[in-house]
């Protein structure tokens, strides 16, 4: 199926890596121009250079710690002034730190909600203006299964990925009469570096092996099998197609049935 999205300018957050870097090169596939974002250089360099040579497109890359207001700011004028738009804008961010309400530091919930949520808050706020114009938007924001069902020891993601459900739904409101979209994937266990991190950190504290963690987070899912970051991407190419004009203010779980709740 043709997504009608060739020539379309996609900006992913958090994309040098993981689920980020799958969503960026399926935009690339459908024939996106796009720009991708992180804190480490040389992933960024070595990402746009493996999109560059699988689908013949030149990605823009942009140092950005989300944590950084003037980071964010630099990384849509510099997008800005090579595409001259930014029609897509996925919000993709690093996990915030694992752990239980009673490890929990102020500094770690102001970290998180910097990262999780004012992440969000800045880029949507600094694309939004210029969709309007333009009429025309899709705004994707990455979330987790966590939003349907709390997972034990991540009470970080837990409580502040609902606030970018929240934001979600109410600006997709305010911004469907400019045909701007505003939509949420809510990934399961999905076989990438964090999910290594977090099976890591929780064999510290159960004293299980991390690879028998990975194997039972397997067998919780119904599909009896981790997800693969290109499934996610998937869904995200999709929202932002011309087809899922008429889809907002949703979250789609993208999780192999891991969510028990109807
Ligand atoms: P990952 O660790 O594999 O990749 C994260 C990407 O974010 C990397 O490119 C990293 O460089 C970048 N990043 C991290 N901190 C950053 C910062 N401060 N500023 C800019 N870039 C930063 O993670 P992933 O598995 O691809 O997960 C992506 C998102 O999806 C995370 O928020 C994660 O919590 C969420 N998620 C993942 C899973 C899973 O099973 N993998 C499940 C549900 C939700």
């Amino acid at each position: 199926m043709d997504l009608g999205l060739k020539g379309k300018a996609a900006l992913v957050t958090a994309s040098s890596k993981g689920i980020g870097k799958a969503i960026a090169e399926s935009l690339a596939a459908e024939g996106c121009q796009v720009a991708i974002c992180s804190r480490n250089k040389e992933d960024l360099i070595s990402t746009a250079t493996e999109i560059k040579e699988k689908y013949s497109i030149e990605p823009i890359w942009c140092v950005c710690d989300l944590h950084k207001t003037k980071d964010i700011e630099k990384t849509v004028e510099v997008v800005n002034k090579q595409f001259g738009k930014i029609d897509i804008l996925v919000n993709n961010c690093g996990g915030p730190a694992p752990g239980y309400f009673r490890d929990l530091e102020d500094e770690d919930w102001t970290s998180a909600f910097e990262q999780v949520l004012m992440s969000v808050v800045r880029f949507t706020t600094l694309v939004v203006p210029d969709m309007i114009v333009r009429e025309w938007g899709r705004i994707i924001n990455i979330t987790s299964v966590s939003v349907k069902q709390p997972i034990d020891n991540l009470m970080l993601s837990n409580s502040f990925r609902s606030g970018v459900i929240g934001l979600a739904k109410s600006l997709s409101n305010e911004v469907a009469k400019f045909n701007i979209t505003v939509n949420n994937i809510a990934p399961g266990y999905t076989l990438t570096n964090r999910l290594y991190d977090l099976a890591v950190h929780r064999a510290k504290t159960s004293g299980v092996s991390h690879e028998e963690i990975i194997s039972e987070m397997a067998k919780a899912v119904p599909m009896n099998r981790l997800g693969r970051p290109e499934e996610i991407a998937a869904a995200v190419s999709f929202l932002a197609s011309q087809q899922a004009g008429y889809i907002t203010g949703n979250t789609i779980v993208v999780d192999g049935g891991w969510v028990k709740g109807i």
